[in-house]
């Protein structure tokens, strides 16, 4: 939109150029805000200079609004001198879903807004609500935390949806965003070095709900204590869970989703769903997409066809009867108990650079592992763990070596799901949980292919 500059008159500091922070100072200065560009790396600064932004250090009185990036804090473990400067002068500190919901306000449109928050499931829910919204017909944006940045996104017409995952760093920072319905999905210890104690990473996921109205849906998960008893919010508030009936809510039980008005569908037909726990964020897309007009009709096939996330339990191939799948993003035990719960049996590949307590929570699905193969630092710490309780293993280093070996088991007739959900981080032997997953699907492909 040319000629658009809600941001006229405002001086904005941006702080953090990274892949949200350089797009977004480029888009306020479009939008007529005047805009001083800051961050701590040098390279970052070197590229905003040659977008031709004015780059320099935020100082007290110099600008009326911060836009600092998620990532860093303003309050603990240590305060940005950025934050200081804000708070000397009296600025707020937002986020950019803050400027993206007032210039889409000040453009007339009256598009809508979803958001998405919780420890676990948020790119699961946003992803498969945009999935739902797109198969409606209705105009989306879907990204926020993960994926395209708020400030990237386009401004939408009245019938447009904005499906944002929220995570609680960027709640810290949000002011006036009227999410039309929002999700907490659960809450579990994380992120406390940065909210101070678990009160404090509550209350941050609660701005979720803070400017909602009665107009508005409130949706929160009911298959963990300290979310369901959130209570007295404005909006209107119903439960989802992926275990147990919610009356006046969204539902699964054995696997089939429903509200009180029936049965919507089976979701033993969406394969890139399995498990309690995505029947809780198919359950949470359903009661948004409802919300927005999405046709009841249409849910089915539309969940039906959501095509999953890389690295989340991702199917990367199905070679003579056995699948392989890709579960790389599990990082720690809790993630990998989702997804062994989600089977009755599987070879299992796991291991790196393991999480304190290593593979102990895990001891109640051990009987849902066929035979487990062993990689990276920890790989004997956890064999340790195993050998105890009597389960099949093997120590190997690398995936090169167990992918093979776990394929043949297999293939012998162990079970027909080999499983890569690590329980561990990938630091000893990748730069992350990516590349660790996007190894297991390479070498899926070539062993297919041989
Ligand atoms: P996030 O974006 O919040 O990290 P994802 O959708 O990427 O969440 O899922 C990450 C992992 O969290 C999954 O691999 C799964 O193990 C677990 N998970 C997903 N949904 C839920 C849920 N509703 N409740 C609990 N755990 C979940």
């Amino acid at each position: 939109m040319s000629g658009f500059t809600p941001f006229a008159g405002r001086r904005i500091a941006v702080v953090g150029l990274g892949k949200a922070g350089l797009p977004a100072a480029l888009r306020l200065r479009e939008w007529g805000a005047a805009i001083t560009a800051w961050d701590d790396k040098e390279n970052a600064r070197a590229e905003a200079e040659r977008a031709g932004l004015t780059v320099a250090e935020p100082v007290a009185g110099g600008f009326d609004t911060l836009l600092l990036s998620p990532g860093i804090p303003h309050i603990r473990p240590r305060i940005h001198p950025a934050a200081e400067a804000a708070r000397a002068c009296g600025a707020p500190i937002v986020v950019d879903v803050e400027l993206l919901f007032e210039a889409v306000r000040a453009s007339g449109s009256r598009a809508r807004f979803a958001g998405i928050t919780g420890t676990n499931g948020k790119s699961t829910t946003t992803a498969l609500l945009g999935h739902i919204l797109e198969q409606a017909g209705v105009p989306v944006a879907v990204g926020g935390n993960l994926g395209t940045a708020a400030l990237s996104m386009p401004i939408l017409p009245d019938n447009g949806v904005y499906v944002l995952e929220m995570s609680s760093y960027m709640l810290e920072r949000i002011a006036h965003v009227r999410f039309n319905t929002a999700v907490m999905l659960n809450l579990s210890l994380d992120h406390i070095d940065r909210h101070g104690d678990m009160a404090g990473y509550r209350a941050a996921k609660l701005r979720i709900f803070a400017s909602q109205t009665p107009d508005d849906l409130a949706i929160l998960g009911d298959d963990d204590a300290m979310t369901a008893e959130v209570s007295g919010l404005v909006a209107h508030t119903i439960h989802v869970s992926g275990e147990h009936a919610c009356p006046g809510g969204v539902w699964a039980e054995s696997g089939v989703l429903r509200d009180d008005a029936g049965v919507i569908m089976d979701l033993a037909e969406a394969p890139t769903l399995p498990g309690a726990h995505n029947a809780q964020n198919a359950a949470a897309a359903a009661a948004m997409a409802l919300h927005l007009g999405v046709p009841r009709a249409g849910l089915p096939a539309a969940i039906r066809s959501y095509p999953g996330l890389p690295h989340r339990h991702e199917q990367v191939g199905v070679i003579r009867g056995v699948r392989f799948v890709n579960d790389s993003k599990a990082t720690n035990a809790d993630s990998t108990a989702r997804a062994l719960a989600s089977h009755a049996k599987v070879v299992w590949i796991a291991g790196g650079t393991g999480k304190e307590g290593g593979i102990e929570p895990l001891v109640p699905w051990f009987g849902r592992i066929a035979h487990a193969f062993l990689i990276g630092r920890d790989g004997p710490e956890f064999a340790a763990t195993l050998a105890r309780e009597g389960v099949p293993h093997t120590v190997l280093d690398t995936l090169e070596q167990a992918l093979p070996a776990a394929a043949a088991a297999a293939w012998a007739g162990a079970a027909d799901i080999v499983l890569l959900s690590p329980a561990a981080a990938s630091w000893d032997q990748f730069t992350g949980f990516d590349q660790r997953g996007d190894r297991f699907r390479t070498l899926v492909q070539q062993m297919g292919a041989a």
